[in-house]
């Protein structure tokens, strides 16, 4: 029997990282979570009101409110942490202020002697997860981002009511940067072992292509429209941080669309993107190489030559 005890570090106690921790509680997914925020009387409170909550969750769980300290033996340290865009500022100063933030969390979280691995929520996650990477300088498969994995959970979801088929036996991934250039890959979409564009051939007009393009836009537009409503998006993100925890908690072998680092993979070098991946005690262990098709792949390299732009315009100096 493994009696390891599972400890997750939470840096950043807002909607996200409290929606994370809720959805860890009710899923037992650690043994010992730890609450950091700059704003320490936050963290104190959200860690004494899930604490209050044990009784009904049938957890162990030790939740306190903590330091960076207590990243010394964690598993994981997930973050989503972050400072909201000023009126008028520019997505690259807010970029900049948030890689000020990530270094002054990096910082004391390798001085403890931390070793597991990194898990970034914080957007524009793909960027923010290779700052991650370069602050700590953790070899690729040890800093991860939540990249696509939401993107696809609502893909998954949306097609699977479409074709009234369970989203489990939905196989589609979306790829690429979280964002406006996220793409479908159609090609590799699967109902249970039937390709999705083959489906919509063979219907007679029941199910159509066009449709297809409907729900990649849906995917895409979905935190616009939840924004739009409610202000900000968190139970989704929370429940896939918990899903990768679990992955790598339990090494897994999960496939998963989180945000790695290409070495090669794709043809693309040292950008981080959403791209089915392995997920394992050692993080993104391996990238899997799907057989795109040309256009797919141009619009793989689009969104990766973007990534790569963006994080091109960072300055590390003076941080
Ligand atoms: P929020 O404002 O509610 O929470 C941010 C928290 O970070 C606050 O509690 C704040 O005190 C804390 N913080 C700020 N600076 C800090 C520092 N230096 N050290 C420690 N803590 C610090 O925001 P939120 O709604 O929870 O969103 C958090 C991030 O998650 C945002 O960047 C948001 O865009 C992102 N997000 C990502 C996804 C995704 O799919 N990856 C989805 C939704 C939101």
């Amino acid at each position: 029997m493994n009696n390891r005890s599972r400890k997750v570090v939470l840096v950043g106690t807002g909607f996200v990282g409290m929606s994370y921790a809720y959805a860890m509680l009710n899923q037992n997914a650690c043994d010992e979570l730890v609450l950091i925020d700059v704003d320490r009387q936050k963290a104190e409170g959200e860690a004494m009101d899930l604490n209050h909550g044990l009784a009904f969750s049938g957890s162990h769980m030790k939740i306190y409110a903590g330091s960076y300290e207590d990243c010394k033996d964690a598993d994981i340290v997930a973050i989503s942490a972050g400072v909201s865009q000023k009126p008028g500022e520019s997505r690259l100063d807010l970029l900049q202020r948030n890689t000020v933030v990530f270094n002054s969390i990096i910082k004391p979280v390798i001085s403890s002697g931390f070793s597991g691995i990194f898990l970034v929520a914080t957007n524009p996650v793909d960027i923010m997860a290779h700052i991650t990477k370069h602050l700590s300088g953790f070899e690729r498969r040890r800093v991860i981002g939540t990249g696509t994995t939401l993107d696809t959970a609502r893909l998954r979801y949306l097609l699977g009511d479409y074709f009234k088929v369970d989203p489990r036996n939905v196989h589609a991934y979306v790829m690429g940067e979280h964002g406006d250039s996220e793409f479908v890959p159609w090609s590799q979409a699967l109902i249970a072992t039937k390709p999705v564009l083959q489906m919509c051939a063979e219907s007679c007009g029941s199910y159509t292509c066009g449709q297809m393009d409907v729900i990649s836009s849906e995917v895409k537009n979905a935190a616009q429209k939840i924004i739009a409503a409610k202000k900000a998006t968190y139970y989704g993100i929370g429940m896939a941080m918990t899903r990768i925890t679990k992955a790598i908690l339990g090494n897994e072998n999960s496939v998963l669309t989180v945000s790695a680092m290409l070495d090669g993979e794709y043809d693309r070098k040292g950008i981080y993107a959403g791209v089915p991946s392995i997920v394992n005690r050692n993080g993104a262990d391996s990238i899997i190489t799907l057989a795109l098709t040309q256009e797919e792949k141009k619009q793989f390299h689009h969104s990766c030559d973007l990534l790569d732009e963006i994080y091109r315009g960072i300055n590390f100096e003076n941080l």
